[in-house]
């Protein structure tokens, strides 16, 4: 998008991509980018914040030129404590006892943990089966990013990973 050349594309990382599941976002964004003329960002974090059906189906990657000149990836992640934990699919069923919907009420918790020399918190979402006690941990990405942007809506929330591609060589 943008005058004469791309600025920025966009893409979707569901496994089983379902377009209808991406219109409504993408017609709300392209009402606030072109006609409202929002900034990309602005168009683009408030559209998502009114599409967390569109997080529980899989991820949003946006390819843009920045200012600078640089392509930036970021990567928008939808996180549920129970049905996305830090935007991770999860089985319905218990990988170890195979009994269908089995998660107690997941837990939130810290951990203290040694990385390159140094000693960081990591942020956990854990998992456990109410019936073989069979636990799944998902580690929160250490560049996960909530700008508040996005909006809290209590149901999940909207994180994003930022990295910078390349430098513009024109
Ligand atoms: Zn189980």
């Amino acid at each position: 998008m943008g005058s004469g050349t791309f600025q920025a594309t966009i893409g979707f990382s569901a496994n089983h991509f379902q377009p209808p599941r991406a219109s409504c976002f993408l017609m709300k964004f392209a009402e606030k980018y072109f006609f409202r003329h929002y900034a990309l960002d602005t168009a683009l974090k408030a559209s998502l914040s009114e599409e967390a059906g569109l997080g529980v189906h899989g991820n949003v990657t946006i390819i843009s030129k920045e200012n600078t000149g640089q392509s930036v990836q970021r990567v928008y992640v939808w996180s549920h404590i129970s049905s996305r934990p830090w935007g991770n699919d999860v089985s319905q069923q218990c990988p170890h006892c195979k009994r269908l919907r089995p998660s107690s009420k997941p837990r939130v918790a810290k951990k203290r943990k040694v990385v390159k020399g140094s000693t960081v918190t990591v942020h956990l979402i854990k998992h456990m089966c109410s019936f073989c006690s069979y636990g799944r941990e998902f580690i929160k990405h250490e560049g996960l990013i909530r700008d508040g942007a996005m909006g809290e809506r209590g149901r999940g929330d909207w994180y994003f990973t930022c990295r910078v591609l390349s430098r513009d060589k024109s």
